[in-house]
Formats: structure tokens, C-alpha cells, sequence
């Protein structure tokens, strides 16, 4: 007993060594984790010990065999996901909330910054005055949640309380089909079933069509269908196309149906003023959600949901009295932090253990303010645009998608080529394979681009021109081979 507090104790020398491990890692001076394979896989395939090693050790092999065979994420240069390298301010956080607060509930500092976080982005984002949000472990859950609330209303407009009771009558969600495939995820855990998204017809970029939108809420009025929530994007992953937010959300109150926002990558774009007008009608949501783990660079685990009102959230997703928590948490004067659990997220999502995540969000937003946020959304906005720009000058290269936001769409072009689709395959393949430029692929309208999406807070410019560069180099290469080997 004695010695484990000791060992906690003294837990500063081993962070400081913790760091230097994290600090070499963050310098990307090693090789990509599946060239030596062979080698950490077989120190790490042991048969589960009977005796320790003590924390010496185990420090020693994360140091030396697991951080620096870890993920190409935090790399400046993988632009492949909407998921990024954590700041170091997040790290930080994180692991102080790990230490000192390992539950959100509780009245002490680190769940009353899970509200004050929440309101801060909800006066980041420019949310309507009164909505409420609740932290999950990402966007997928925030989904769920936001889409829990709408289903309590959509039901209760009809004399049930689904939570309670159960649906038993089919209900629909409406969404564009540039939507992340967890709204579809969402319908199935929340008993609507995947079909029951209804796909709304799009433009050339990937943007919902109100007419068309308008269109099917007509005839499902019509036919009595329930329509339970119209989903609208502000950033879309695949190519950051934000929706027409103002029509379908004034659609959504003249068909008197939830409206929410899937913003988990783009919200924070509000934040460039040169976008800023296209989240015109924000101030019509229900709900919107956000993915702090995404664009504002939190440590993976972070999602906020914010809903118009949290008492449908506790209709939704309450878990009952239980005896053990009532019984040592609740007294009316709370003079302790033991004394009462604090804001009941437990009771308005799908988590009752749960990390405290306010603080990450305070800490990222304390660190830089609005401001620095800004300016890396900007950063990131203007990379996709630089981009943009030099792939319409290139002869070589053609803008597929050009960026909304952070996400720039091209593909490399040649005449003597007739499959480009496979040669642009051929190209990102090469290029994750032999460079630090990690982008994903897409495909839109038939053609495959190459997709980077910036918006890692080590992301920086030259990344653009050596992506280009990168993309310019292995496509003559390919496409010369392809010749010489026609004739
Ligand atoms: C990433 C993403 C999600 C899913 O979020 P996770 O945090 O990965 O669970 C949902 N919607 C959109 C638009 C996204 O980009």
C-alpha cells in the first residue's frame, strides 16, 4: 500500500521522461510503424504475465517500442481524416482531468467548466442564446443524442413518450446524402432503422436542394408520414460543403420539424469571416453538434451536442433514480462536493461514467482565444484555397471540388491517360506510401480526387506546395512509365 502512493507521488520524474518520449514521437524523425512490423509486434506478443515489471519498465517499453511505432494522425502532414494531433495544451488538460477529476459529476472545479466550456462554444459558434450542451465521446454519439432529443419531441407532438413506451410508429429523418453515415447509425440505435433516412437530392457540390427537400415534406404530409428531424451539414467530410441552413431550417419551422445541424467538422468554420455568411439560419437550430476533437485540436474523445432544451434531453436519455447514487449525493444544502452530483450530464446523453471534458475545451479556448482559434481556421481555410489556386494553374492538375472550407478536392490530369480515376488511386497510394503527405481520396461526380482536409494545429503552408509538388512529381512519373512501356 505503502509504495503504490509512493509511486503516485512521484509522478513527475515520470512524466518529465514520459515527454521526452512524446517529444521525440512529435518530431517524425522515425519510420512509419509497418516497415518494422515484425519486430514490435514480436516484442509485444507476450502471454499475459503473472508478475509485473513495475512502472520503470513499462515506461521504459512505451518509450521504446510503442510511441515510436504509434499513428501517422499527428503527423503536419496526414491531412486524411477529420482527426488530428492533439495540442499540447489539450494533452495537458486531458491528463490533468484524468488525475484530478476522473468523473465529471460532483460539485467541484472541473464540472462547473463543463458548463462554462459548453456555453463558451455555444458563444463561439454564435448558438442561439438559450441553448444547453452535453459533452459525448465524439460526433457519432453527439448524433445520437441530438437526434434522442428530436425523437422526444417529434413523439410527444403525438401523445407518446418514446423513451418511455417505445415507438410504434415508423418516423423519418431527412438528410442530404453527403451525410455522415452515423445519422444512418443514429435511425438504427434510436429504433427507426437505417432506411428510414430518406435522401435528399443534392447540387453539383454536395449541397441539399431545398426545393427537393421541400418537395418530400410535402408529400409526406401529406400521406401522414411522422417526419422527426431534417439534418442539414455545416461541413461536410467529404468535401466541407456547408447546406443552405437558412431555407431548411425556415422549412423546418413551416413543416414544424426538428432541425439539426451535423457541424461536428465545420462549425468552427463561422469563425473566417469570409464564411461566415454561409451559416446564416444557425439561430433556427434545434440541436447542432461539434466535434472539439476535430478542427479546435482536443484530444480524441470530445463531442458536444447542444440541444434547444435540455429537459427533453432528460426525458430522452434519463436513466431513472438509482438507489446507491440518490442515496449519497442529494441533499438539499450542499456544503460538499460529495454532497450533490453537480449538472446531471448522466442524465442527458448515453454516458453516466464519463471523463471530464469541460476543461479540455476551457483550456484550448483559454490558451489562444477566439482569436487564435480564428487565425488557425484561417490558416487552414487559406491552405485549402492556396491549393485550390495552384492546382487551376497547373497544367497537370485540375480543382475537382474547390474548398468551402479546409478541404481542397483535385486530381492530377494527363492526355495520354484515359483512366484517371485509377491513376489518381495510383498517385495517393504512392504518395501516403513515399512522402509525409497523407491526404485521403473521394470520389465526386464520378471523378476520384485527391482530398486533404487541414486542420491539424501544426498544419502548415508548406505542406500545400509539397503536396502539389508531391502529386505533380509521381503522376509524370507514372504517366512516363505508362508510355514508354505502351510503345
Ligand atoms: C467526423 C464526423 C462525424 C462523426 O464524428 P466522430 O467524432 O468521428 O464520431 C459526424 N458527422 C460529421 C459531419 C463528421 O465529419
Amino acid at each position: 500500500m505503502k509504495k503504490e502512493l509512493a509511486e503516485f507521488d512521484n509522478i513527475s520524474p515520470r512524466l518529465e521522461q514520459l515527454g521526452s518520449y512524446l517529444d521525440q514521437y512529435m518530431r517524425f524523425q522515425h519510420d512509419d510503424p509497418m516497415k518494422h512490423a515484425d519486430a514490435w509486434r514480436t516484442a509485444l506478443d507476450i502471454d499475459l504475465p503473472q508478475q509485473g515489471i513495475g512502472i520503470e519498465r513499462v515506461l521504459q517499453e512505451m518509450g521504446e517500442v510503442i510511441i515510436p511505432n504509434g499513428s501517422q494522425i499527428p503527423n503536419p502532414g496526414s491531412s486524411v481524416f477529420i482527426t488530428t494531433g492533439a495540442t499540447s495544451m489539450g494533452v495537458l488538460a486531458n491528463l490533468s482531468a484524468l488525475v484530478a477529476a476522473p468523473q465529471r459529476l460532483g460539485l467541484h472545479a472541473f464540472n462547473y467548466l463543463e458548463e462554462k466550456s459548453l456555453q463558451w462554444l455555444a458563444d463561439l459558434f454564435e448558438l442561439p442564446a438559450h441553448v444547453k450542451g452535453v459533452y459525448s465521446s465524439g460526433g457519432s454519439t453527439a448524433n445520437i443524442i441530438a437526434l434522442g432529443a428530436a425523437r422526444q419531441w417529434a413523439y410527444e407532438q403525438i401523445g407518446i413518450d418514446p423513451a418511455k413506451d417505445g415507438i410504434n410508429q415508423p418516423g423519418r429523418i431527412y438528410a442530404a446524402a453527403a451525410s455522415h453515415h452515423t445519422i444512418q447509425r443514429a435511425a438504427a440505435v434510436l429504433g427507426f432503422g437505417r432506411d428510414a433516412v430518406v435522401t435528399i437530392e443534392s447540387d453539383e457540390q454536395g449541397r441539399m436542394k431545398p426545393e427537393s427537400l421541400q418537395r418530400q415534406l410535402e408529400e409526406d404530409a401529406r400521406n401522414q408520414r411522422l417526419g422527426v428531424a431534417i439534418v442539414a451539414n455545416a461541413g461536410t467530410t467529404s468535401t466541407g460543403a456547408i447546406d443552405p441552413l437558412q431555407e431548411i431550417g425556415m422549412l423546418g419551422k413551416e413543416y414544424n420539424i426538428w432541425f439539426h445541424v451535423d457541424g461536428a467538422y465545420g462549425l468552427p468554420g463561422i469563425l473566417d469571416e469570409r464564411v461566415r455568411h454561409l451559416y446564416q439560419g444557425i439561430e433556427l437550430i434545434d440541436s447542432v453538434i461539434v466535434d472539439p476533437h476535430k478542427w479546435l485540436g482536443a484530444p480524441i474523445g470530445i463531442g458536444a451536442a447542444f440541444v434547444r432544451d435540455r429537459a427533453l434531453l432528460h426525458r430522452a436519455f434519463t436513466q431513472g433514480a438509482s438507489d446507491y447514487l440518490e442515496g449519497s449525493c442529494s441533499l438539499d444544502e450542499a456544503e460538499h462536493s460529495m454532497d450533490q452530483l453537480g449538472i446531471p450530464y448522466h442524465d442527458f446523453g448515453l454516458e453516466l461514467s464519463a471523463p471530464s471534458r469541460g476543461v479540455v475545451v476551457w483550456a484550448l479556448i483559454r490558451e489562444i482565444g477566439k482569436q487564435g482559434l480564428a487565425e488557425r481556421i484561417c490558416r487552414h481555410n487559406d491552405m485549402a484555397r492556396e491549393l485550390a489556386r495552384l492546382a487551376s494553374e497547373s497544367p497537370q492538375l485540375e480543382v475537382v471540388q474547390a474548398p468551402t472550407l479546409s478541404i481542397c478536392c483535385f486530381r492530377y490530369i494527363s492526355q495520354t491517360t484515359q483512366d484517371l480515376n485509377d491513376l489518381n488511386t495510383r498517385i495517393h497510394r504512392r504518395l501516403v506510401h513515399n512522402t509525409r503527405n497523407m491526404p485521403s481520396t473521394v470520389m465526386i461526380n464520378g471523378k476520384l480526387a485527391i482530398r486533404p482536409c487541414f486542420v491539424g494545429a501544426r498544419a502548415h503552408h508548406r505542406q500545400v506546395t509539397d503536396l502539389v509538388d508531391e502529386v505533380i512529381n509521381i503522376g509524370n512519373d507514372l504517366t512516363s512509365t505508362a508510355q514508354i512501356s505502351n510503345f
